[in-house]
């Protein structure tokens, strides 16, 4: 009998301590994030290295920068996507040249700085890649390209940056390019979706290995990668229409068309994709006076464009914008489990390039995903594939296919 009251003061102690159940519950956050492959396949990482000789090696502060090595690690992250971004300019020889060397630079200085921190990151080209560095304990950098503007209608050079590691190419940007209709173009429409050489970019993609990313484009582009892709897509950093009216975020039509294609949307975690920016803030007023002054970010030429981003930065310094949250991020997910199934959504933060929420300002502060999904009743597994599991099993049958086609 006495032993049984000790027993039941114990247990209730246990139950009533606010405490024990805190620290048990972070323990299991920690667990649950520790064992999932933690994949954020859309960043804007490079832009510093290029803008700024930016050290990643080195623990820098949000809202300046989110991503370094060391957040990486903290983060537990087990791979990220570094995108190599140009801004649509004029169709213009110099223009073209000027994007193929941006993004050329972009990839040398990736991999000088991985090189310099060989202890905390590796590159990977592959999802066995991703696999083998996170069981090493390191953050695998992978390289994807954001807007085909470097590759100059040269198909060819599809191949060249394969080569270099790059793993997948987002069509276009924010404006209409030789390969396809941009979802945000001001003046809409100029190639009926995908264009001819965009369905030649496609072919080939499908044919290297290399995955096809629909953020970006055009509703009438996305369902004609759709028609032509002979392998899972997926959408980098888009989130959904339903939740937040954007061109840029995927209808409900367009969720189940990417579940039958058995794609992925990784959901951007930028305030104006989640929710409808709130046009009366300062920071709003402030961009939208920045953003007419460079003429939509089509800027003329570099210098021109690293005053740009300094002046964002600065504004975002001194009105700082009211972001959402965490939740509110996690609704999309909700969402795009209840439209398209768990096995089609995932996360793309798009840090350093606009992304970043109230709660979660950095790549470290990623297991604070984590406890918002298991806190919803999210299971273990569910978590793993959000996470990455949904990613990597698009990235392998991308592989295979192109492995198929070469036999
Ligand atoms: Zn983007």
């Amino acid at each position: 009998m006495k032993h049984i009251s000790i027993f039941c003061i114990t247990a209730l102690v246990l139950v009533l301590s606010p405490e024990n159940s805190y620290a048990q519950r972070k323990k299991n956050v920690e667990k649950i994030h520790h064992g999932a492959y933690v994949i954020d396949t859309h960043t804007d990482a490079p832009m510093k290295l290029v803008d700024s000789y930016f050290n990643m090696a080195e623990r820098h502060e949000a809202p300046e920068s989110r991503i370094d090595f060391p957040r990486l690690r903290e983060g537990d992250v087990d791979a990220v996507f570094y995108g190599l971004f140009t801004g649509q300019r004029e169709r213009i020889p110099e223009n073209y040249d000027r994007a193929y060397r941006l993004a050329n630079q972009m990839i040398d200085s990736t991999y000088a700085a991985i090189e310099r921190s060989p202890d905390m990151v590796a590159i990977a080209t592959s999802a066995g890649d991703i696999i083998s560095i996170s069981k090493q304990n390191k953050t695998a950098i992978c390289l994807g390209m954001e807007n085909g503007f470097p590759l100059a209608k040269d198909i060819t050079r599809i191949g060249e940056f394969y080569k270099k590691g790059v793993r997948y190419i987002t069509l276009c940007h924010t404006s209409n390019n030789d390969i396809c209709d941009s979802s945000t173009d001001p003046f809409g429409s100029e190639n009926n979706g995908l264009s001819s050489l965009g369905k030649a970019v496609v072919v080939e993609m499908n044919r290297l290995g290399m995955i096809v990313d629909v953020s970006h484009i055009s509703d009438k582009a996305f369902y004609d990668v759709l028609a032509l892709s002979s392998v899972p897509v997926i959408a980098s950093h888009s989130s959904a229409r339903a939740l937040c009216d954007h061109p840029r975020n995927l209808s409900d039509d367009m969720l189940r068309a990417l579940a039958k294609n058995d794609g992925v949307i990784q959901i951007c975690i930028l305030g104006d994709y989640i929710v409808v920016a709130d046009t009366t803030m300062v920071n709003y007023q402030k961009i939208k006076e920045l953003k007419s002054k460079y003429n939509n970010w089509k800027f003329i030429n570099d210098e021109e464009r690293q005053r740009a981003w300094r002046a964002y930065d600065s504004i975002d310094h001194m009105f700082p914008p009211v972001l959402p949250t965490i939740a509110q991020a996690v609704d999309h997910i909700d969402h795009v489990v209840k439209v398209a199934g768990i096995d089609h959504v995932g996360i793309g933060s798009d840090f350093d390039g606009g992304g970043g929420l109230a709660d979660c300002a950095d790549v470290a502060d990623y297991p604070k995903i984590t406890a918002e999904l298991l806190k919803r009743g999210y299971s273990e597994k569910d978590i793993d594939k959000i996470w990455g599991g949904n990613f990597l099993r698009v990235f392998r049958a991308v592989e295979e296919e192109a492995k198929a086609l070469s036999r």
